[in-house]
Formats: C-alpha cells, structure tokens, sequence
C-alpha cells in the first residue's frame, strides 16, 4: 500500500452566503475554493481528483436556463488559474495527468476534463448515468453543465459499479469503497447525498497520515466539527437530502472514533492547510 505525494491547487472560486451551507452561519457571502488534489502514484504517475472550474464555465452559462446557474452561483475563475495553467507554471504537462478521479459531475469539479487529452476517467457508475440524459432544464437541476464533457469520454472512462463497492471495515463499515488501483493506496469512498454517485477518497500522504478528501458531503470542515449542517435551503440543491444527512451523521461518527484521520473538505480553504499546496512539493 504505497503512499501517494499529495499537493492542493485551487481552480477557480464560487460564493455563497455562508449560512446556506453551515447552520448558524453569516448571512454575508463568502469565497469557496474549487480544490483539486494532485496526486503522485509511485508506478501509476500523475492522478487528479477533480479538475475544478475554467472560464468555459462562462461560456456555457452564457444564455437562459444556463444563465441561472451563474446567478445561483457566482464563478470567479481566470484563464491563468484553471488546474491546467497551473500544472503547466509548475512544470507538468497536463498531457501526463494518467487518470482523473471524477467525484461527481457538478461544474466545479469537471470543468477542466476537456484539458486533459491523456487522463482516463473514473467514477461512480451513478454518477454519470444520472446526468448523461438529461434534458436541459433536469441538467440545470442537477447542476450539470454537458459541454464540460469530452467527446471521448465514455470511451476513456472506467465507471465504478456499485456492485464493486463494499463496506470498509477501516471506516468503521460506516462506508462502502473500492480499491481502485489494485494495490490498496488509493480508495473510492461513496459519500451519498449532495450529488447523485458522489465519492470521496481515502489514502495515505508521504506524511503518513490517512487523508479523508471527503468532497463535498460538507462546505465547511466546521459545520462537520461543530455538528451545524446545511441550511434547509441547500436541499433544494442536494441530490437526496435524507442520504446527505445520513453521510453527514456517518462522517461525525467516524471523526469521533477515529480523530487519527485528516479530513479534507473540497470548498474548505481551512481544511486544505494541512496538505502542501501544488508547487511546494517538488
Ligand atoms: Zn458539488
């Protein structure tokens, strides 16, 4: 079970009024790092988790319904800060990202996948199958922007069955994962909730720590810690609410019997100080 090298970039941002997603929060918006994880495989090379926003997000929300979108969530990302700029300022063609891990299929989290022509894709069979059809209006409802898609992207992915998923005795059996490299250092963790097939993913750092990327079944590592969930109002944005709330009290669970673990939140710029941020690595 080798340890992965492990660095943080922030693509882009959104905000947010803070209450929506932490009870008992400001009614004043706040700044929401898209975060992508690079990750470093001794054998397997260069991985991604999520590819966070680009400026095609503003392209394609350009016109009605998709306008709406950009309303509902302010975007911020310049053509210098996308994942690939800022592989390519720090010396790696994004031509030798191997693989993608692609925790759902909201904006901030597929909106690079075009700018990685080598990657392989994987994700949770759900995910993908509950957006791919949608017709427009279901596809703003779901957050689900189909131009971020490659034109190849079926053919370059590997989707993750729920059948392959099984209760990990690691995290309690409080959640189901998959192995998904085969060697035991990389697992896909389902979070269930705020996306349809939404994951996470557990691994050990070149600290030798385990890192929890719990995604987004939180905003806030905060709201996690002081136990304040989301606002009622962010379920109109949720998948299933009554699985997100389940995740949620799952992922308290686990933080209680096993302080041990390092969480790390995708919009929680607080959560991501304890890893390097890409560029401090090498
Ligand atoms: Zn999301």
């Amino acid at each position: 079970m080798p340890p992965l090298d492990v660095s943080l970039l922030h693509a882009g941002w959104c905000t947010h009024p803070e209450f929506s997603v932490m009870r008992g929060g400001r009614f004043s918006a706040r700044k929401f790092p898209a975060m992508v994880a690079v990750l470093r495989h001794p054998d397997r090379g260069l991985i991604l988790v999520d590819t966070g926003y680009t400026p095609r997000f503003h392209t394609l929300t350009h016109r009605l319904p998709w306008s709406l979108y950009a309303w509902l969530t302010p975007v911020f990302i310049a053509p210098g800060d996308t994942a690939a700029a800022t592989l390519r300022a720090g010396g790696i063609d994004p031509a030798a990202v191997g693989m993608i891990i692609v925790t759902h299929f909201h904006a901030d989290h597929i909106g690079g996948l075009r700018d990685f022509p080598e990657a392989r894709f994987i994700w949770l069979e759900e995910a993908y199958a509950a957006v791919k059809s949608l017709r427009p209006r279901a596809a703003l409802l779901a957050g689900f922007l189909a131009g971020f898609v490659p034109d190849d992207f079926e053919k370059r992915s590997t989707a993750v069955a729920t059948e392959q998923l099984a209760p990990l005795a690691e995290l309690d059996f409080l959640f189901s994962g998959v192995d998904i490299l085969g060697d035991g250092s990389l697992m896909l963790v389902a979070l269930p909730g705020h996306a349809a097939g939404h994951a996470g993913l557990l691994f050990t750092d070149q600290a030798g720590r385990r890192i929890f990327l719990t995604i987004d079944a939180v905003w806030l590592k905060r709201s996690l810690d002081e136990n304040r969930p989301p606002h009622p109002i962010a379920r109109l944005l949720m998948h299933d609410a009554r699985a997100f709330r389940d995740t949620f009290e799952k992922l308290r669970r686990l933080q209680a019997s096993h302080p041990e673990i390092t969480y790390v939140v995708t919009h929680c710029e607080e959560s991501h100080r304890v890893l390097p941020r890409f560029g401090a690595l090498r």
